[in-house]
């Protein structure tokens, strides 16, 4: 088995997905998972890509020493080479110079591919001359994969295609087999996108004399409009999903289900049982859903699992501004001061911000006003809050915290009883408070969070309000 990207750009869940495939797979047939990066296309190759690659996959939990490489496509250059050229003097290739603008021409409307017009001109090599596979003219090509069945290709419908450009160079479709050749990769499994590529591909592996792998195609992972992912309309980097606050857990959970699910209709279950249970043949070739509000659901679960001082741990990249995962991009500084952070005030925190955020780094919006200064005043939340009657609520409010027995507990009742007098209802009667205090109109309990806070930062923050 092995997994072999391109390092062209971000890690794309849709390869998370076929890597974690792949490993899963060899694991359970006690095989060995190559990890080979095919850094073929130099210009749109770069090294931090590849970087990117191995850090995503470490972080999804496909640790480096779980696999073999990584290999590098690029330093076998000479073998793809050979194998063209062993292609060439077995009559199985032959070169062509015909230009893209001359095959169109000749085929006008009807183009559906190479038309072999130098099929028997018996060119030698030479500058720019591409060389082709000669495909069969009959029979068709089955290619037996362990999600799709059977698909069945005629032969006839395959056009001779270009195995090295003018240069000499090999092309991705024998680079890809002759490196699966040499490492005895006995299974492909990738997506689906690369199917069309597949009879061609095993039509090399017969006529280099060996006995093409076994095949997967796994669906192709689409947005809620049914589209291909993609990076420059959809979000689709591992890493981006990272740097939001997904848990790798949740993350590596919820990939494992594109196609495929546990028994007993569970969803989250633990890692053990998806190694357990998964079944390449079981998985469903229709196109899978990428559904982000599903597992934002899911990362709150994930969340909620954890222990307190696992939580805490999780949240130390938003709290300090720095990498998730070692080699990541650091995220956003925090908006506080870090000689104002308290680590017990945090403490303090945490289980009700657990319980109630869905992504890590919205602990930051929840906690914040425990650390700045002064809240962070949310425009409209403000202008909302702060409606008629509001100056005369919080400073009613004021007298009575500032002898109120500062637990949660009594700042409720005391200030429930503040409302009652004006005839408002708690839930009215908290909106200014929480906006004075937190600069926000959502956020953690409002009894516990001025508990936390203590009385004179809060009393503080409800003057200036007044002011
Ligand atoms: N390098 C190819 C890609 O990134 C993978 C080809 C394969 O898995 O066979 O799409």
């Amino acid at each position: 088995m092995r997994f072999a990207p391109s390092p062209t750009g971000m890690f794309h869940v849709g390869g998370a997905r076929s890597a974690l495939q792949n490993w899963i797979y060899a694991k359970q047939q006690g095989g060995v998972f190559v990890l080979r990066i095919e850094d073929t296309d130099a210009a749109r190759n770069r090294p931090e890509w590849t970087e990117g690659i191995l850090n995503a996959l470490e972080w999804i939990g496909i640790a480096r020493d779980t696999y073999e490489g990584p290999y590098f496509q690029s330093s076998y250059a000479e073998a793809h080479t050979a194998a063209a050229h062993e292609l060439y003097t077995a009559g199985k290739a032959y070169y062509c110079d015909c230009t893209r603008e001359q095959i169109q021409e000749r085929a006008g409307a009807q183009f559906r591919g190479y038309d072999g017009f130098c099929r028997d001109r018996a060119l030698g090599p030479g500058e720019g001359r591409a060389l082709r596979f000669r495909t069969p003219d009959e029979g068709s090509t089955v290619v037996v994969d362990l999600v799709r069945g059977e698909p069945t290709f005629d032969n006839k419908l395959i056009e001779d295609f270009i195995i090295a450009r003018g240069d000499g160079s090999a092309v991705f479709l024998l680079a890809n087999v002759v490196d699966d050749m040499t490492m005895g990769i006995t299974h492909v499994i990738r997506a689906e996108e690369h199917l069309p590529n597949t009879p061609k591909q095993q039509l090399l592996w017969s006529a280099l004399g060996r006995t093409p792998p076994v095949w997967a195609h796994v669906p192709v992972v689409v947005n809620e409009k049914r589209q291909k992912l993609s990076k420059r309309r959809d979000k689709v980097a591992l890493e981006q999903y990272r740097d939001e606050g997904y848990l790798a857990d949740a993350m590596r959970n919820y990939l494992m289900l594109l196609g495929w699910a546990p028994s007993n209709d569970r969803e989250i279950v633990p890692w053990s049982v998806i190694e357990d249970e998964f079944r390449l043949e079981e998985v469903n070739p229709s196109p899978a859903f990428f559904d982000e509000k599903k597992l934002r659901a899911f990362n709150g679960e994930y969340i909620r699992a954890l222990s307190p001082e696992a939580f805490a741990e999780a949240c130390r990249p938003w709290l300090t501004g720095t990498p998730v995962a070692p080699g990541g991009t650091p995220v956003a500084a925090p908006p506080w001061d870090p000689a104002d952070y308290d680590p017990k005030v945090f403490d303090a925190l945490a289980p009700h911000a657990q319980t109630r955020i869905a992504l890590l780094a919205e602990i930051v919006p929840n906690v914040d006003f425990a650390f700045l200064s002064e809240p962070a005043v949310d425009e409209a939340a403000w202008a909302k809050a702060m409606k008629e009657g509001a100056a005369d609520l919080l400073g009613a409010a004021v007298t009575a915290f500032e002898t109120a027995a500062w637990d949660a507990e009594s700042l409720k009742s005391t200030l429930e009883a503040v409302g009652a007098e004006r005839g408002l209802k708690l839930g009215k009667a908290q909106a200014p408070i929480r906006v004075a205090v937190t600069g926000r109109s959502v956020g953690l309990p409002l009894f516990e969070s001025l508990e936390v806070l203590g009385r004179d930062r809060t009393l503080a923050r409800l003057r200036a309000a007044l002011a």
